[in-house]
């Protein structure tokens, strides 16, 4: 058996699902490969990698889900804006607790909101690329991967004048070609320690409980500030309403969770500060 046959056995070929549910792959995967019917042929696999195109090699990029750092800090992220439903009450309740955060924007959203997009960075804030409309991006090929990464990064760096240095995939789903064109683009990938984890909408004390349960020095924790996939569907659709309310849970128990981060001698800080915090 060669290299490849045993990659493809194990469903690592192709762009693969670098990161999420890793442990997952092999199970899934040597199921796939018995009942191979349907699986991507060699020709199809290969269409679907990222070739690189640039003149400069990559290097090293990372991919964090948090910070090793001994220092009392975190990093609060918000994904999916700005949105002015949410995006100002998140930014005045983090100013308010002298804090600091970083907001992976869509390209979208950031069109359609300039001037929140600049409020963020004018308070202090970091901004990182959520892609430019929240596709899953394990469903899409190279090119139009590369396509969603590269318009949000330019929209970014057109409209507030800083080249972001963070990627976050929606969803967190990460395939190889995402990770690449990110890389190419200079970013780290920042993926999270900490999050709702409820699925139903939650109060606000529940939203609360979980997310305090996994502060820690180093934490990344994952909230939003606008609705994703859901800014794309029609009003009062079911799956729009409730995605709503669950980010309406998150910034009402945004100041109680501010308070729980000092309460415990914690910062936060951007992701750019937490990494050279702690010297790494
Ligand atoms: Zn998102």
């Amino acid at each position: 058996m060669t290299d490849r046959d045993r990659r493809r056995l194990l469903g690592l070929a192709g762009t693969g699902v670098a990161g999420v549910a890793a442990g997952a792959i092999g199970a899934t995967a040597v199921g796939a490969a018995v009942a191979d019917e349907g699986a991507p042929t060699d020709a199809e696999l290969e269409a679907r990698q990222a070739t690189w195109t640039g003149d400069r090699p990559l290097g090293v990029r990372r991919v964090w889900w948090s910070v090793p750092t001994e220092q009392p800090l975190l990093a609060l992220t918000f994904d999916d804006g700005p949105d002015p439903l949410f995006t100002p009450r998140i930014l005045d309740a983090l100013a308010s607790a002298g804090a600091r955060a970083t907001f992976f924007v869509m390209g979208t959203m950031l069109e359609r909101h300039p001037e929140l997009g600049r409020r963020i960075v004018d308070e202090g804030h970091e901004v990182g690329n959520h892609t430019w409309s929240h596709e899953n991006l394990t469903f899409l090929d190279a090119e139009a991967i590369r396509d969603q990464i590269e318009r949000a990064h330019r929209a970014i760096t057109d409209t507030l004048g800083v080249a972001p240095v963070w990627f976050r995939p929606p969803r967190g789903a990460l395939p190889g070609a995402a990770l690449r064109v990110a890389s190419e683009l200079g970013c780290d990938t920042a993926v999270w320690s900490v999050s709702r984890t409820i699925s139903q909408v939650g109060t606000p004390p529940e939203v609360l409980e979980r997310l305090v349960d996994g502060l820690e020095p180093g934490a990344i924790v994952d909230l939003h500030d606008s609705i994703g996939r859901g800014n794309f569907m029609p009003p009062f659709s079911g799956l729009r309403d409730e995605l709503a309310a669950k980010r309406e849970v998150e910034v009402v128990a945004l100041p109680e969770l501010l308070a729980a981060i000092a309460g415990m001698g914690l910062s936060s800080v951007t992701l750019s500060e937490l990494v050279r915090s702690a010297g790494t």
